[in-house]
């Protein structure tokens, strides 16, 4: 079983309007409301391709109701833990080809609230052998929350699939207890090393990848977008180049990435597979209207497209 996390979950509102006017009302009859937070992503992701999964997290007020009752609709599994405050909106503006984007922070988890879901991740983690941690923290929930989970897998012998940015990533990289998994896209690795990477120098950004701050993580995959991967599985690298497609939405690629492998982990693949399968499902990700949805025959068709090459 794969136990996906989501601890700021949303109602990712969209609405498309041919242009967007400011200071003055903006009608719209064209609006999508989705259950939303890249952890939500994963979780439908690795369900369209078939995998047994059980989303968790928190979730309050009526958007967490709202949230439950979609996850139900698709038939997806869920035990999340009830939270006081109201889980919150995040709202993208589509207007003349951009995407003006507002975020809630969201609701604040208390520590008793805190204690329940430790409880409820701990007794999900005796059934699970992969656990992803996607996305930011609530507030209310300690910057080394992510490291929390991280010892409760492996305490359970879960692999922990980790795609989280900022704070909560270098308190996780920090800690004793390392992930499986770390997926940091190109923007975020520069974040996180402090250094600025090109492309037509992938030997550096290979370099970068050896440095003791990433020392005990099974696999690290640096997601490029459009010019695919480059991965470090223990001492092998590898570099992932994909086929060029034409993009619908390629918002929640990096989520379905991480639902490509975390089902494929679950399935025993090989590494190389495991590659192609993250890139096909971002890639899949990317040809779809809806965040963080594949089509698993698209899927297989790009898996054989995708080549990975050792370096
Ligand atoms: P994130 O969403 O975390 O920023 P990326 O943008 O790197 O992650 O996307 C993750 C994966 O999804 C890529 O490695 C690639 O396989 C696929 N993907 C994303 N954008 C595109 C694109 N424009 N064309 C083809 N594949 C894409």
């Amino acid at each position: 079983m794969i136990v996906t996390v989501t601890m700021n979950p949303s109602i990712d509102i969209s609405y498309p309007l041919s242009s967007l006017a400011i200071d003055t009302v903006n009608r719209t009859d064209q609006v999508t409301k989705t259950a939303g937070g890249k952890g939500l992503n994963v979780t439908r992701v690795i369900h369209d391709l078939g995998g047994d999964v059980v989303a968790t997290g928190v979730l309050g007020g009526f958007h967490g109701a709202y949230i439950s009752e979609e996850l139900n609709k698709a038939g997806i599994k869920q035990a999340f833990t009830s939270i006081k405050e109201e889980s919150r909106d995040s709202i993208a503006i589509l207007h003349e080809g951009n995407q003006t984007e507002i975020l809630e922070s969201g609701p604040t988890v208390s520590s008793e609230e805190q204690t329940t879901f430790l409880e409820t991740i701990t007794a999900l983690l005796q059934q699970a052998d992969i656990v992803t941690i996607s996305g930011s923290l609530a507030k209310g929930l300690p910057t080394d929350f992510y490291q929390k989970l991280v010892q409760a897998a492996h305490t359970e012998k879960a692999h922990v699939l980790l795609d989280t940015s900022g704070e909560s990533l270098i308190s996780v990289l920090e800690g004793t207890a390392k992930p499986f998994l770390i997926k940091p896209n190109l923007e975020e690795l520069e974040a996180l090393l402090g250094q600025r990477f090109s492309l037509s120098e992938m030997e550096t950004l290979q370099n970068a990848l050896s440095q003791p701050l990433f020392e005990g993580i099974e696999w690290i995959v640096v997601s490029l977008g459009k010019a695919g991967a480059i991965a470090k599985h223990q001492e092998a690298y590898y570099r992932v180049t994909i086929p060029e497609i034409k993009v619908v939405n390629p918002v929640g690629s990096g989520d379905a990435t991480i639902a490509g492998f975390a089902y494929g982990l679950s399935q025993g693949k090989t590494s190389e597979d495991l590659l192609k399968l993250s890139m096909a499902a971002g890639i899949a990700n990317a040809q779809e209207k809806q965040t963080g949805h594949v089509d698993p025959a698209n899927v297989a068709a790009h898996f054989n497209n995708i080549n990975v090459k050792k370096i």
